[in-house]
């Protein structure tokens, strides 16, 4: 399974925010387009809470077994959405926590143990119009693919 990752090119936000934005697109998505969102703390402009820094929330919804079925396509990359799970880091590109960064780790993990194989990318690796989603490093990439491996 393909994982892509996101950012939301916002600085605060959460999967419900999201959500309402996707469904109030020019092209109108049905729900929130990414599976899973991490949280940077920031719920909106003015409000940090610590406890949501790193905090992962599912945006549309899948279950538990190794194939993402039709109605639990995501909407986040063109030709991708098919056979990938997409990951929201809640940020403006390359600007995440060290907590967002661990979070994401972790759930790369769980995704791995659910699908067996997993190949992680950015939405910058699939779409030459995004080339600042979502933003890692090479290193911090590398990073992620050993943590998993
Ligand atoms: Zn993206």
């Amino acid at each position: 399974m393909k994982v892509i990752i996101h950012c939301s090119d916002s600085t605060f936000g959460n999967a419900a925010l999201i959500d309402y934005w996707h469904r109030n697109r020019p092209k109108p998505f049905r729900m929130i387009g990414y599976h899973l969102v991490i949280l940077n703390g920031w719920i909106d402009s003015k409000h940090y809470h610590n406890r949501f820094n790193g905090h992962v929330e599912t945006g549309r919804p899948f279950d538990d077994n190794k194939q993402i079925d039709t109605s639990e396509w995501g909407a986040h990359t063109k030709g991708q959405n098919s056979r990938s799970i997409g990951i929201c880091l809640i940020g403006e590109s390359a600007q995440f926590s060290r907590r967002q960064l661990s979070a994401l780790a972790c759930e790369l993990a769980e995704l791995k143990k659910q699908f067996g194989k997993i190949e992680i990318s950015q939405h910058s690796d699939h779409d030459p119009n995004k080339p600042f989603c979502a933003g890692l490093t090479e290193e911090q990439m590398t990073e992620l693919r050993n943590f998993i491996s």
